[in-house]
Order: structure tokens, then C-alpha cells, then sequence
């Protein structure tokens, strides 16, 4: 059968990719509900993150979401606040899924890793990419959000999250804009983290990137109904 303008636009599915599901501790028990979920990983020990992290920070939305976004971890704001995406790359998210037409209300967003890994300079904590152990660990909590949630999609809004949905690195750049379909059934829709685009100074660059960000949200709006 041809492709659809949808398929072929989002290069729709591009591959299909199985992945190992994180397995409980001895006193862990699968949550019946995001609530009991979120409540759960208020004591999560599973990795060492928890130790210098103010607290879990859980994903927030509704809990039948058609579409999910998965960043990276916590940042600094979001750790104090114990909200995702609450931070200055937070604010620009919100804008452009504004600018997409895409509500934010009725989208459920969340992160890999759900405790801020920092190094301490001075007064300044200062983000710390985290490594493959401690997405791994995080995966029990995030395949849980999924299997409660079960959206229509889910997009990996950089490389820790394109990890952590995919079970293996891959290059975003490479792969942006394409729909990677998890054996599970699971569609993953991989796109930059919105961080970048506060990273980069040449505002004619920021810009491009913001539209092409943009762009990205469009696609996804348009998935969150296919
Ligand atoms: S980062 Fe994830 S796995 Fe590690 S302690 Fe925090 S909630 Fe648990």
C-alpha cells in the first residue's frame, strides 16, 4: 500500500525496535494508577541521583494523554519546584506547543530520569548529563507511566530520552523527525530537546532552530490523532 501524507511525511514507520523492560526490585510492585505511580517514586533508591536531588520530580498531565514528551531529567527549577518543564527550557516548550497548536493542558510530559544529577560549583548546581546506568534504572518508572497512559505517541525530545524510550543511543540529528515503532506497539517520534535552542547565541540560528522545533510539534500534533 502507498504511504500516507502522514507516513511519508514523518518517514512513518522508519524501523521497529524491540527493547529490555527494567526490572523490579524485591519490594517493588507495579502502581495501579499514575497517582500510586507518582507516590511510589517519592522513595525511589534505585539509582544514586536521589542523594543530592531536592526530590522526585514525576511527570504531570492527564492520564489518558494522547501524546507524551519525555525530556531528559529535572533541571534546577524543576527540582525545586518538583514540576517537569517548569524551567527556562520549560518556557520555550510551552511556547512553541502554543505556537503548534498542540494544549498543554492535554498533553502529559515527564523525563527519563526523574532526579536532578548536578555538580556543585560554587553556589551554582550545574547539569550533569546522566549516564546509561541511571536511564536504565529510570526506565521502571517510565515503562509504568506508559503502560498506564497508553498514548497514541510519545516523542524523545533529545538523546537521553531517545535512549531511554529506544533501549539503545541513537543520533537525533540523524534520526529527527522520524517515527521509530517499538515492538511494543509504541510509536516514538524523536526530536531535540528544547534546551538547544536556548544554547545557541546567533540569533538567526536560534531562530531557524525554533522553527524547525516548530515544525517538529506540528507533525506531532497531526500524529496525536492518527
Ligand atoms: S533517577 Fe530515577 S532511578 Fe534514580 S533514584 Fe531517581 S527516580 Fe530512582
Amino acid at each position: 500500500m502507498a504511504p500516507t501524507g502522514l507516513q511519508r511525511e514523518a518517514k512513518m514507520p522508519a524501523r521497529r525496535v524491540s527493547i529490555a523492560r527494567a526490572e523490579p526490585t524485591a519490594d517493588e510492585a507495579k502502581a495501579g494508577s499514575i497517582t500510586e505511580l507518582r507516590e511510589a517514586a517519592k522513595s525511589c533508591r534505585r539509582c544514586p541521583l536521589w542523594r543530592d536531588a531536592t526530590q522526585t520530580v514525576f511527570g504531570e498531565g492527564p492520564d489518558d494523554a494522547q501524546v507524551v514528551f519525555v525530556g531528559e531529567q529535572p533541571g534546577d527549577q524543576e527540582d525545586l519546584a518538583g514540576k517537569p518543564f517548569v524551567g527556562p527550557a520549560g518556557r520555550v516548550f510551552d511556547a512553541i506547543l502554543d505556537d503548534a497548536g498542540v494544549d498543554r493542558q492535554k498533553v502529559y510530559v515527564t523525563n527519563a530520569v526523574k532526579h536532578f544529577k548536578f555538580e556543585p560549583r560554587g553556589k551554582r548546581r550545574i547539569h550533569s548529563k546522566p549516564n546509561a546506568g541511571e536511564i536504565q534504572a529510570c526506565r521502571w518508572w517510565i515503562d509504568q507511566e506508559f503502560d498506564l497512559i497508553k498514548p497514541n505517541i510519545a516523542v524523545a525530545l533529545g538523546a537521553t530520552a531517545a535512549t531511554s524510550l529506544l533501549g539503545k543511543a541513537v543520533p537525533v540529528m540523524k534520526m529527527r523527525g522520524q517515527v521509530i515503532e517499538r515492538e511494543d506497539g509504541l510509536r516514538v517520534f524523536v526530536t531535540i530537546h528544547p534546551s538547544l535552542i536556548l544554547r545557541i547565541r546567533e540569533p538567526a540560528d536560534k531562530q531557524a532552530e525554533r522553527d524547525r522545533f516548530l515544525d517538529d510539534m506540528r507533525k506531532v500534533k497531526r500524529l496525536m490523532a492518527a
